[in-house]
């Protein structure tokens, strides 16, 4: 039986205790160390991945990555919302009511670069009829210093390797510098797996957020595909380093796709006692947001994980990522 939910029979757990791991939250599962080591927190990720009803389903992963301060957590508790919502129309809710999730420890939470998971996942029914279980994690990182890049590089690696769907959650732009450091995370998953001639991961979603040129390219995904084209386009002329980072972004995923989003408005991301409510965020952004996120949650839309082409259920995924990490601790 698994370790994790023996331990809690053993394990006289306070009613606080209780109460706190009954509650859904964001749990830290990998986090870097000022040292640069890696730590896992296996008991929680068993706790989570091999509870009774998810266990033996087939697992979608959602990870959201990219730098701090641009607004994923956000989006993540929007995705939140939707998945608490069973994927209804009206989704979206109450016009006044506060955001709740990721965003939970508000300020006090340290910028830690590592993985966190929503403590609950959610069984979903796939209209052929399959129930899935979808996890959604949160994959942040520094790009400050060479040292803290090469961080993030692991812990994007690793958060490519387990995912079904990376959203490459960007600002304004996608810029050569976005481009360079995903070669990076990918080259580090890449080397970390095993050859096969399959594509090593699935989808990749760019999501820029703030973008600014709607006359250009029109928010949303077909503008974003358009914007991705001519982005991730390989010229003759162009320097042989900007060829090669396309050429590789281009052999790493089975799906490449890119979403424009407008900027939220300023009580967003300037007022410090925001809350979250829709009723304070721009028409477009929220007009946005109800086709960004059933774009990527919804029951039809989700894929469940594959590696090296046989579907994974949460039980797998577990012991992937338990050996994913035993690589990069070297
Ligand atoms: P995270 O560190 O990437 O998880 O970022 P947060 O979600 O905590 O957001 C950081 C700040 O940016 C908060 O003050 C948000 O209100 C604000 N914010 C959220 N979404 C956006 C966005 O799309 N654009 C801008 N400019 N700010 C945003
Ligand atoms: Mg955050």
């Amino acid at each position: 039986s698994p370790g994790a939910l023996s331990e809690k029979q053993t394990y006289d757990w306070s009613e606080e205790e209780e109460e706190a791991e009954s509650k859904a939250r964001p749990v830290q599962v990998l986090l870097v160390k000022d040292d640069h080591t890696f730590e896992l927190d296996e008991a929680a990720l068993s706790r989570i991945l091999l509870n009774k009803e998810v266990r033996d389903r087939e697992v979608v992963a959602v990870s959201v990555a990219g730098a701090f301060r641009k607004g994923k957590s956000f989006l993540m508790d929007f995705m939140l919302r939707y998945m608490y919502k069973h994927a209804c129309e009206d989704w979206l809710g109450d016009s006044e009511e506060p955001l709740t999730g990721f965003s939970w420890r508000g300020g006090s939470e340290r910028e830690t670069t590592g993985i966190q998971i929503w403590s609950e996942v959610f069984l979903v029914d796939k209209p052929d009829g399959r129930k899935v279980a979808v996890l959604l994690m949160d994959t942040q990182g520094t790009f400050d210093s060479q040292s803290t890049l090469r961080d993030s590089a692991t812990v994007f690696a690793l958060s490519t390797m387990i995912s079904s769907m990376q959203v490459y959650n960007i600002s304004q732009n996608v810029q050569e510098d976005d481009l360079q450091h995903l070669q990076l995370f990918t080259e580090y998953g890449r080397l970390a797996m095993e050859e096969t001639f399959l594509k090593p991961f699935q989808s990749m979603i760019f999501l820029v957020r703030d973008w600014s040129f709607p006359y250009e390219f029109p928010y949303g995904q077909e503008g974003g595909m358009k914007f991705l084209e001519k982005r991730l386009k390989i010229s003759e002329n162009q320097h042989e380093e900007l060829q090669n980072v396309r050429k590789h972004i281009h052999s790493c995923f089975t799906n490449i796709s890119c979403f424009l989003m407008p900027h939220p408005g300023l009580k967003v991301a300037t007022n410090p006692h925001f809350d979250g409510r829709i009723i304070e965020i721009d028409g477009e952004f929220i007009n946005n947001l109800g086709v960004l996120v059933p774009w990527l949650l919804s029951p039809e839309n989700i894929d469940v994980k594959e590696i090296n082409g046989s579907k994974i259920t949460c039980r797998g995924l577990l012991e992937y990522f338990k050996a994913y990490i035993k690589i990069y601790q070297g």
